[in-house]
């Protein structure tokens, strides 16, 4: 199956412009079988996204986007602190050998290599050093390409993956319309919430995927 594990919402995400019904009209457009939603530091109440993906006729799978002291992680499966406290990296990283929650490195080099980054004159780093972070090895699996990402991110995400090899995933990270779906993730198993996904992510059972075009008339 395919998966789109990166998607924001208005107005839950305050960055994103687009809702969760456009969401999935374009993931399904892209023949995408299920939707990540991965708010920033906020998850949806599980019933009401349960409620939506009934309504929908879709599969919508809940996630978050983490704000960091090593910048965002996105987690799929049980967190044990209350969101707003806040997570540092190593903490979540020990927390979620016990709970089976599956972490996943997104825009893994834009802080360093991102368009902000080079129009600051910074010179990007060699993959060797994306590749010898912490945080590369600590997660389960490494976001490769995006749609908020750049080409020159994503060569340098692939080249560091070639020096430590990692699971990688893709992902939309949609924050505006028809973007749902353009990047996304081929599973083996078919999964149909976050537990299930988790399993499969730490497994490495992942391969990203880019859908540029919808593949079915709507
Ligand atoms: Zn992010
Ligand atoms: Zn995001």
């Amino acid at each position: 199956m395919i998966v789109d594990l990166h998607a924001h919402t208005t107005p839950r995400s305050n960055c994103s412009r687009t809702t969760l019904e456009e969401l999935v009209a374009s993931a399904r457009a892209r023949g995408l079988d299920a939707l990540c939603i991965t708010e920033h530091d906020v998850t949806w109440p599980d019933d009401e996204l349960a409620e939506a993906s009934r309504a929908l006729g879709f599969t919508l799978i809940p996630g978050v986007e983490l704000t960091t002291d090593v910048g965002h992680v996105l987690a799929f499966g049980p967190l044990r602190k209350p969101l707003w406290l806040g997570y540092r990296f190593e903490e979540l990283v020990e927390e979620v050998e016990g709970t089976g929650t599956a972490l996943v490195l997104p825009h893994p080099v834009r802080r360093v290599a991102g368009e902000r980054a080079l129009r600051g004159g910074r010179t990007p780093p060699a993959p060797e050093v994306v590749a010898a972070s912490f945080a590369w090895s600590a997660v389960h699996a490494v976001e490769a390409v995006s749609t908020q990402t750049t080409p020159f991110e994503h060569e340098l995400t692939a080249a560091g993956l070639a020096v430590v090899p990692r699971p990688s995933v893709g992902a939309s990270d949609a924050h505006g319309p028809g973007l749902a779906g353009a990047y996304a993730t081929r599973l083996v198993r078919r999964v149909s919430g976050a537990v299930e996904l988790a399993e499969e992510i730490r497994a490495g059972h992942v391969v990203p995927v880019a859908l540029e075009s919808p593949t079915a008339a709507t």
